[in-house]
């Protein structure tokens, strides 16, 4: 990986005092900064290229065109889906799931089918669940979590069974920092002729993702989360499963021919992708590809490994605080949760913002994950790879002064 001092010079953002502080920004779980080169592509597109995709015939839109589908490409081989087919645009990781729980939950889960999850979700791997339930009268199945904050894996044993139509889980969790084992998870479905989808919202854009090797059958994430524009996000779907499931949306580009009455549909991926999408979108992601391309996703993994080995021992030592997820790292990514005895998170956040430490608190979209802690709300700090030691050092001593301060 590039040295880190020359890498933060990409992202400017990063130089700036908050609250005459220097700003020290841990809040990557929920959006990261986005570097120079991302910002010139959408630039480019803008200043030079921008036309709509898929139609004109002149150059612009050729332009436009390969740009796109050239961030499509650079998306397959990012996470090695088979094929580009297999790649739709959607606008993130909640679009990506609620296409799946419409498109294939309402084609093929029937009354008494289960659909299990766990307690660690993000509500966008929850509601959409919740809703097709609810449509169909099918019953939903939280996989238990052990006391370290992982997945239960007898529990999934138990849980997982003949009537068992969808699993979907998440590859990291947002809050705990845990990975779940997603190929014995795959397993497990395959085995009941379930289908394995994966909230990958937080691990594709701090490891290496191979979704061929997992065997999912649907992989979802943001592009906001790795360095891309807003409103950009990724459905990898087996090709298999796309020429079967039906579109949720209908319009202009998605279809083949329009009749009177019907029509026909486009070949994948263009069937899922109905009317102009977000085109500046895709080639921003598509810049935020080859950033961290260039970097190695494995040096990232790597990185934010050794940061979280430095800073949860010395978050966990401090008296008075507790922190949720495994009290080792031996599974554990860069995302801390924690609070300070007898002090609200969001005063603790508001605290450390004073101090320059952007830390987010509440309950980070995973009510029934805090219920089952028992607890209302958690501070969290996420780092990412431009984040320092020094940085880790200084957010160490914003939650001892935080905690001084109120106690
Ligand atoms: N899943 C997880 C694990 C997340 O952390 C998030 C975002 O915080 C999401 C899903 C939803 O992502 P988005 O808001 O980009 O759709």
């Amino acid at each position: 990986m590039k040295a880190i001092d020359k890498l933060r010079e990409d992202f400017p953002i990063l130089f700036q005092e908050v609250n005459d502080e220097p700003l020290i920004y841990l809040d990557n779980a929920a959006t990261t900064q986005k570097p120079k080169q991302v910002l010139e592509a959408l630039n480019q597109y803008y200043q030079q290229d921008n036309a709509n995709v898929h139609r004109g015939v002149h150059t612009l839109g050729e332009r436009a065109t390969s740009a796109y589908e050239g961030a499509r490409e650079k998306v397959r081989q990012f996470i090695q889906a088979h094929s580009t087919k297999e790649i739709l645009f959607t606008r993130g990781t909640t679009t990506s799931l609620n296409w799946v729980a419409r498109s294939f939950g309402d084609q093929f889960v029937e009354a008494g089918d289960e659909i299990v999850i766990s307690y660690m979700e993000h509500h966008s791997n929850i509601v959409p669940w919740q809703q097709l339930a609810k449509r169909k009268g099918a019953i939903l199945k939280y996989i238990a979590l052990t006391s370290e904050g992982e997945l239960d894996m007898n529990d999934a044993r138990e849980k997982i069974t003949n009537k068992t139509k969808i699993v979907s889980l998440a590859h990291v969790s947002n809050v705990l920092g845990v990975t779940t084992p997603i190929k014995e998870l795959v397993q497990l479905a395959h085995e009941v002729e379930a289908i394995m989808v994966v909230d990958g919202a937080q691990a594709v854009p701090h490891m290496p993702v191979n979704v061929q090797e997992l065997d999912v059958d649907f992989y979802a994430f943001s592009g906001h989360k790795m360095c891309g524009p807003t409103g950009i996000g990724v459905l990898y779907g087996k090709q298999h499963w796309l020429e079967k499931i039906e579109p949720i949306e209908f319009g202009g580009e998605m279809i083949d021919f329009v009749y009177e009455q019907d029509s026909t549909w486009a070949e994948l991926p263009y069937k899922f992708e109905a009317g102009t999408p977000n085109i500046a979108g895709a080639i921003g992601l598509g810049a935020a590809i080859d950033y961290l391309t260039a970097l190695d996703m494995s040096q990232i993994h790597a990185y934010e490994q050794a940061i979280v080995e430095y800073v949860l021992p010395k978050l966990q030592a401090i008296e008075g605080v507790s922190v949720y997820g495994p009290s080792t790292t031996a599974n554990h990514s860069a995302v801390l949760s924690f609070n300070i005895d007898g002090v609200h998170p969001h005063d603790v956040a508001t605290a450390m913002d004073m101090q320059g430490v952007a830390v987010r608190a509440g309950h980070h979209c995973a009510q029934p994950l805090l219920s089952y802690l028992e607890v209302k709300a958690t501070a969290r700090a996420s780092f990412y790879f431009y984040n320092t030691l020094e940085e880790a050092d200084k957010f160490i001593d914003a939650v001892i002064a935080t905690k001084e301060f109120f106690n």
